[in-house]
């Protein structure tokens, strides 16, 4: 499973003058063509690495990387058999730095060389997958797994330990105690690991009473309940079920977000649509939070000193320094706005976002802008 702490590592990488290899390959679902697909495109990016690393007016250093680089990911594709989805390589041998990261969906074909890690088809990936916590709850027993990233580990099993007998008071009772512990276990799952969401299956008729048990602090995180009908239930249609609350909660909260920031942004809250505004909201460390659209690239300028970012440009206006054009200026802004300790999210949802390809919620007003 896919730590936050390696994704960080990846986010935060710098080649300080060395060039950052980013390889992105699908990885088909057809078992016969897996191979040759995910071979084809490695052999692509290999052979752009290698005309790059003829090119003497990298420098001795940059040109050394780029061959340890090719190296690297050369023996780790005749290596790997990586599962459906999409593989994220970053390399800079140069610095000591390989990360190797299984997406669960497919993502573009992509290799970029850079001075940082191509980050955003990755984070645009994991941004849809939320931490989940499932429960399966019965009279008598109960089911946890952790659902991330497509994959449901199993976190728990409880089951009542006494025997009701045909008194129905007392099985009453050995219920509610059940439930009670039921609550606790999942109390205690929130607080080791973190999710974020809840999703509890159970018998139609038994669910809402189970709901009532939760504390408010969980019953805020159930994003939906299904129903399971029978102790010997089957572990595919649980996670199916689970993964279809999970993705709506994700298509919902996408639209919440964009509208919010609609909202604040025409009634002349701390908002920003729109890449201009946004660019410079993040060139002033005034983003807190990030939408932006799925899929959209647009080439732009920084200013590598004090990372001033705009579509266009030739000197900064803040240093008078020359700027560097990038291919994509929105990948720049999410990692300014990343090492400002602001937040990401990538938007795959049909919303207005659509036309304003970037928005922002703001931490203070924007200064006005310097004449560029
Ligand atoms: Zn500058």
């Amino acid at each position: 499973m896919i730590t936050a702490e390696t994704i960080n590592r990846i986010v935060r990488f710098r080649g300080n003058g060395l060039p950052v290899v980013s390889l992105y390959a699908r990885v088909p679902t057809d078992l016969s063509s897996r191979g040759a697909m995910v071979r084809s495109q490695v052999d692509r990016a290999l052979h752009d690495l290698r005309l790059m690393a003829k090119d003497h007016t990298l420098g001795h250093d940059a040109i050394k990387s780029i061959r340890g680089d090719i190296d690297r990911i050369a023996g780790m594709a005749a290596e790997r058999r990586w599962l459906p989805g999409a593989v994220a390589l970053f390399s800079c041998s140069g610095r000591g730095f390989f990360e190797e990261v299984q997406l669960p969906r497919g993502v573009r074909d992509r290799m970029t060389v850079d001075e940082t890690p191509w980050v955003r088809s990755m984070l645009a990936v994991l941004d849809e997958y939320h931490r989940c916590c499932v429960a399966v709850v019965h009279r008598e027993s109960a089911r946890t797994w952790e659902l991330y990233l497509d994959e449901m580990r199993e976190t728990g099993k409880l089951r009542l330990s006494a025997d009701p007998g045909r008194n129905d008071n007392k099985a009453d009772e050995l219920t509610k105690r059940h439930f009670r512990q039921v609550v606790t276990r999942l109390d205690e799952l929130h607080r080791t690991d973190g999710y974020e969401l809840l999703a509890i299956g159970g018998h139609r008729a038994e669910l809402p009473r189970f709901i009532d048990f939760l504390t408010s602090d969980l019953r805020a995180r159930v994003a939906g309940t299904f129903p399971v009908d029978d102790a010997t239930f089957n572990l595919g249609d649980i996670k199916r079920q689970a993964s279809a609350i999970v993705d709506r909660y994700e298509r919902s909260e996408e639209e919440r977000m964009v509208a919010d920031a609609v909202e604040t942004a025409t009634a002349g809250g701390l908002a920003a649509l729109g890449l201009e505004p946004c660019l410079w909201a993040g060139s002033v460390a005034a983003v807190s939070h990030l939408l932006v659209q799925d899929g959209t690239v647009t080439p732009g300028v920084i200013c590598d000193y004090d990372r001033w970012l705009a579509l266009a440009g030739q000197i900064c206006p803040l240093c008078e320094r020359p700027v560097r054009p990038v291919p994509d200026i929105i990948d720049e802004l999410v990692q300014v706005v990343i090492d400002e300790g602001g937040s990401i999210k990538h938007v795959g949802a049909d919303t207005a976002l659509k036309e304003y390809v970037v928005a922002a919620s703001l931490r203070f007003p924007l200064p006005s802008q310097p004449d560029g």
